[in-house]
This record gives structure tokens, C-alpha cells and sequence, in this order.
């Protein structure tokens, strides 16, 4: 068992891990203390030329720049940066570029956004920064392939791919050779020579490594690692019509890079033994630095009530079902940024998920309790009603000697704590007059059972302000409740010495209707109304919730015309806000909500 790292940068301890265990047994051991790094990616040449790496270990944060980065990579991110972080290691970020077809710069500059966003950067001990393409090794992939090629370790195989597929086996047959599988490596060099230069159409051949056609993981029956495509790579153009297959790309991205620790999701398991035949051939054949990097998987995220596909959350934004990858209700980074999540609670979120090898759901309550847990401490608290009924106070005039008198009340942004952590936290200003918007539930003409807020005959308090007491209400042509009717109690201002004099039950949220600010609240829910949307050959698109936002014109006090947009607040009672940060300006307010104050996931 290994101890819990102290890390300085959160002053936390935290838990340990399998993945935590793995690199402080190979610190301990010194796997990687002879290590060079020359300052950028290269073969055994350049990096053995260089000094020995100032960074303990090596991780990767490795994207395909074809889409935004949902919650899943979150987590992804934070393991890799948060690992490399924790032991005094570096971790880059490299755009996994090989497919030449889908991706895009839009996709590009978004992660990198998102990544600095979640509060991680890719530099060296000395500043330099590790933002590497993999497109950028094509030329050493192709010499990577020559050499299996000369080494008797790859062909060239010209079956069509019905024949291999059906030559290849299943878990109860072993594979049959292709009549390809014998070449000479002189052959096989010309043939993909041939194929390196535009002579044959795509899907004519493929270049395949030559290793146990009746092995019984199917990833090692001569798997291709090369495919004829021609089409335009946004980094290199026309350069290439042959372009390498994942598989063989990235181990050998990782080897260049002297990444340390590869980490990927458990799909990739049964990948690891053909990761690490590669990397040993290349080895035997000196092109790249040794030790070679190894590969570790963990369980990949699934949150409740989410998608976490680029391929399907790309089909809500291009179908118009959601207003784009940053609308507040996708699982995408930008998405709940939008939301109102801060770096803050989803790297703590992703603390306390942990690493593991166990397939399993993560409750979305649980990232909604991270958030309430970072905000609870730092957002301002303000009064709104977000359905707003409009209370008159009709003995005004007569206590106070005017229609038009304001009382001046104040609370504090913060809450008062025992250890007095937020004195001299700002207070809040507004004014009671003769109006105020009350919240339409905080009044029942004819009380339920046990009901404490307004009714005929009952006293509350308006929070901050007077005591009160209901006299009755107005109705519209409708029957409905348009207006409420009370009277205010004079001498029980809150703060003043005759404050207590009354008791009441029951302290209602309100904003004056002379400085109340009107705002747009979107009302946010989950997007879909199953916790496994897309789980078991679900139709995820059967399954939205066509609840998911509703929007409402709201009243809020005067205190929030200072929010800036991606501002964060607690609105007394209904949870947390954030000012959209594309819509929200002064004197146009649009406020997110964020999550409720409670947990109301499974109810
Ligand atoms: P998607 O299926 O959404 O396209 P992907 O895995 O194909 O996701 P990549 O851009 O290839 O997307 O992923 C980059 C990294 O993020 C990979 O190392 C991958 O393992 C990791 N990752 C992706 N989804 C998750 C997830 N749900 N949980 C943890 N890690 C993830
Ligand atoms: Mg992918």
C-alpha cells in the first residue's frame, strides 16, 4: 500500500489509487530515472542526445479534434494533468490528428480552451509548452512501417476486405493466412511504396503487422496499421494518401513523445498486448527511446441522465435540439460552463469519483453536490421572485406619512458564520415601499394544512424588512389572484429593537417593486427523463425531456445590477445562478440556474 499524496497546490490529501500505486512504484524503482528529453518529440537519436528529463513522469491528454470535450474527458483531463501535477511530472496535450477526415480548427481551439478553462496547462519545468499534433509524425510512422517491413514484421495484403474479414477468425476460430502473409520484405516494400505513392485506390490494400493469425485476441491476428486513403489532412495537406491505423498511431505518438504512463479507458484493453508488441519491435530495432511507455486503463465516466458521445451530442447541436455545444444543458466542457459549473467543482468532482477498473454509473446529483459545495461559500446571496405576484401594503401612507416612502434594508452577501469567516463581506441594499413582488406560492386564500406563509389573518415577515399581515387579495377577470392585500406592522423592522416584538412563523423572500431589476431566469432541467439514456441500444432522442428549460420573467433586487456575466449567485431558496455569459448584460439580465439548493435527482 502506498501513502496518500499531499498535494500543496488544494492542500488536500488525497485518496490513493491503482494508477497512483503504478507510478509510486516505478518512482520508487527509478523505471524512468534515466530518461532523456531532448525538448520536443523524436526517435532514440534525438531524444538520447538530449538531457535527462526534468519531469518525473510523462502523461497525455490525447484528443481527436472532432468535437467539444464533454464531462467524460473531464475526467480524463484531470487524472492525467492532476497525476503529473501530483508528481512533479508534466502531461501533454496532443491532438490525436491522424484521421484525415472530421476534424476541424473549431475543435482545435475549443479544447484547448477547455483544458486551460479546467485550470491545467502543458508546460515543461521550463516553460516549454507540450501541444503537440500527431500528424506532425507521419514521417516517422511511415519509417516506423518501412522498418517493420524490413524486419519481417509487416506485409502488404491485397485481399479485399470481405476476404479479411471473414480470413480473420472469431473467438472460436482461429484465422486463416492470407496468401498475401508470405511476401518477401522486398516485395512488401515496393508494394507499399506502390500504395505511399498514389498508385493504388483506396481500399485496394492495407499493411498489416505479421503476428498470430490464430491468436486468441483478435487485436493480435495481423491487424492493419496502415490504410490507402486519399484525401486532404487538415496539417499536411495532399502530403499523404496512406494514413496510419489508431492503433499502430498511437503507441508510437507515446514513444516520441516519451510519455511515461499512457492511460486510456478500459475499450482499449485488449489493445495493450499489440501496444506493446509494437513498442518492442521498435525498440529491438533502436528508432525509439527506451523504456518504452506502457499502457494502463481505468473505467471510463457515465453519468446519470447524460450522453457522453461527441458523435451523438453532435447530432442534438446539428439537429437543432439544443441551441449549441455550449447550450447550459449539454454534458459538454463548455456546456457547464455555460451552466454555471466552475473548474473548482468538477475537478473535485473528479476527485471524488476516484479511479477504477469497475464499470459502473456515476450519479449526476453527485457533480450537482461538488458545485453547491464551491459555491456555498463564495456566492453572494440574493432575493428574486420567479413568479411574481405583486403584494400591496395598504396601510403605507398612514404609518409611514407618505404613499411614496422607502425604508432602507440591508442583509449581508454572505452568511453570517459562527467562525465569523465572512465578516466584512459586502452587504446588500434595497428598499421596502408600499409594493413588493412576493413568490405567487407564498400566498393561499384558503391555507393547506400546516401552511406558515400568507393567508387572511396571518403574519409573516418580509425577510430583511417588516412584519406583515395578510388581509386578503385582488382577483382578475380570470379568478385569478392578482394582487395581495396586507398591512404592515410598524416597529419590527429587522435589525431594530422591536424587531422580535412579534413573532411570526414563517419569513418570506421579496423584491420592491420600485427597485426591483425585471430578468430573464432560464430554468434549466436534465435533458433526458432516463437515468441511462443511451444505455442497452436505447433511442437516446425518444427519451428528451421536453421539460428541460422553461423560461420566466423575473424580479430581483437591485444588488444584482452588478452581476457580470458568469457572476454566480445563491438565490435565496431556489439554488444557484449564474449571469449567462453570452446573453446576460447590464440592464438586460439573464440568469442560468445552476442546481437546486437540494438534491431532486430519482424523486
Ligand atoms: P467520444 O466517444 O465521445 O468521441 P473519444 O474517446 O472517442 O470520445 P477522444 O477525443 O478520442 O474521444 O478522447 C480523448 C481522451 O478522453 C481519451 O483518452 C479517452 O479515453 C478519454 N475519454 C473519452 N470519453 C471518456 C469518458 N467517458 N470517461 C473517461 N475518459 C474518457
Ligand atoms: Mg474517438
Amino acid at each position: 500500500m502506498s501513502t496518500p499524496v499531499h498535494n500543496d497546490s488544494t492542500d488536500t490529501v488525497k485518496p490513493s489509487n491503482f494508477l497512483r500505486q503504478i507510478i509510486e512504484a516505478d518512482l520508487a524503482q527509478g523505471t524512468h530515472a534515466r530518461n532523456r528529453w531532448a525538448g520536443s518529440p523524436g526517435d532514440a537519436a534525438h531524444q538520447g542526445a538530449g538531457p535527462a528529463d526534468p519531469a518525473k513522469i510523462r502523461t497525455r491528454f490525447p484528443p481527436e479534434p472532432n468535437g467539444y470535450l464533454h464531462v467524460g474527458h473531464a475526467k480524463s483531463i484531470c487524472l492525467n494533468f492532476g497525476l503529473a501535477r501530483d508528481y512533479g511530472g508534466v502531461c501533454h496535450l496532443r491532438f490525436d490528428d491522424t484521421n484525415p477526415e472530421k476534424e476541424d480548427q473549431e475543435y482545435v481551439d475549443g479544447i484547448i480552451d477547455a483544458v486551460h478553462w479546467l485550470g491545467f496547462d502543458w508546460k515543461d519545468p521550463d516553460g516549454h509548452e507540450n501541444l503537440y499534433y500527431a500528424s506532425n509524425y507521419f514521417g516517422f510512422m511511415y519509417r516506423a512501417a518501412e522498418y517493420l517491413i524490413e524486419a519481417g514484421h509487416a506485409y502488404v495484403d491485397e485481399q479485399t476486405p470481405e476476404e479479411m474479414r471473414a480470413n480473420r477468425g472469431d473467438f472460436g476460430r482461429p484465422g486463416v493466412d492470407s496468401p498475401y502473409r508470405s511476401r518477401t520484405p522486398a516485395e512488401n516494400l515496393a508494394r507499399f511504396r506502390d500504395m505511399k505513392d498514389g498508385k493504388l485506390p483506396d481500399g485496394a490494400a492495407v499493411l498489416r503487422a505479421k503476428i498470430d493469425m490464430a491468436s486468441p485476441n483478435i487485436n493480435l491476428r495481423d491487424p492493419a496499421i496502415y490504410r490507402i486513403k486519399h484525401a486532404e489532412h487538415h496539417n499536411t495537406g495532399n502530403a499523404w494518401c496512406i494514413y496510419p491505423m489508431y492503433t499502430f498511431a498511437h503507441p508510437v505518438e507515446d514513444a516520441l513523445e516519451c510519455i511515461t504512463h499512457s492511460i486510456c479507458t478500459l475499450e482499449f484493453e485488449d489493445q495493450r498486448p499489440f501496444y506493446d508488441w509494437l513498442l518492442d519491435r521498435l525498440a529491438e530495432g533502436g528508432l525509439i527511446a527506451t523504456p518504452q511507455p506502457r499502457q494502463y486503463e481505468f473505467a471510463r465516466l457515465n453519468l446519470t441522465y447524460v450522453v457522453t458521445s461527441k458523435r451523438k451530442l453532435k447530432h442534438l447541436v446539428d439537429n437543432g435540439i439544443v441551441s449549441g455545444w455550449d447550450d447550459p444543458r449539454m454534458p459538454t466542457i463548455v456546456g457547464l460552463r455555460r451552466r454555471g459549473y466552475t473548474p473548482e467543482s468538477i475537478q473535485m468532482f473528479c476527485e471524488r469519483i476516484g479511479v477504477t477498473k469497475d464499470y459502473s454509473w456515476i450519479d449526476y446529483a453527485t457533480l450537482e453536490g461538488c458545485l453547491r459545495e464551491d459555491l456555498e461559500a463564495k456566492a453572494h446571496r440574493a432575493m428574486v421572485a420567479l413568479d411574481p405576484l405583486r403584494l400591496e401594503l395598504t396601510n403605507w401612507a398612514e404609518v409611514f406619512g407618505s404613499a411614496d416612502h422607502l425604508e432602507h434594508c440591508s442583509l449581508p452577501a454572505l452568511p453570517h458564520s459562527h467562525d465569523g469567516a465572512h465578516e466584512g463581506a459586502p452587504e446588500r441594499r434595497f428598499t421596502l415601499g408600499r409594493e413588493v413582488w412576493i413568490e405567487r406560492e407564498d400566498f393561499e386564500e384558503v391555507p393547506p394544512k400546516g401552511y406558515k406563509r400568507l393567508f387572511p389573518g396571518n403574519r409573516v415577515r418580509l425577510k430583511g424588512g417588516y412584519v406583515i399581515e395578510c388581509t386578503g387579495c385582488e382577483k382578475d377577470a380570470e379568478g385569478r389572484v392578482a394582487k395581495v392585500l396586507a398591512t404592515v406592522v410598524p416597529d419590527t423592522k429587522s435589525g431594530t429593537p422591536g424587531a422580535d416584538s412579534v413573532k411570526v412563523k414563517a419569513a418570506i423572500t421579496w423584491v420592491g417593486v420600485q427597485d426591483g431589476l425585471q430578468a430573464e431566469v432560464r430554468l434549466y432541467d436534465r435533458l433526458f427523463t432516463d437515468a441511462q439514456p443511451d444505455a442497452g441500444g436505447k433511442d437516446f432522442l425518444a427519451l428528451l425531456n421536453p421539460d428541460s428549460l422553461k423560461v420566466v420573467n423575473a424580479y430581483v433586487e437591485p444588488s444584482l445590477a452588478a452581476a457580470r456575466p458568469d457572476g454566480k449567485f445563491q438565490f435565496e431558496r431556489f439554488g444557484y445562478f449564474v449571469a449567462d455569459r453570452k446573453d446576460h448584460a447590464p440592464g438586460r439580465p439573464v440568469f442560468n440556474r445552476i442546481t437546486g439548493l437540494k438534491d431532486s435527482w430519482g424523486k
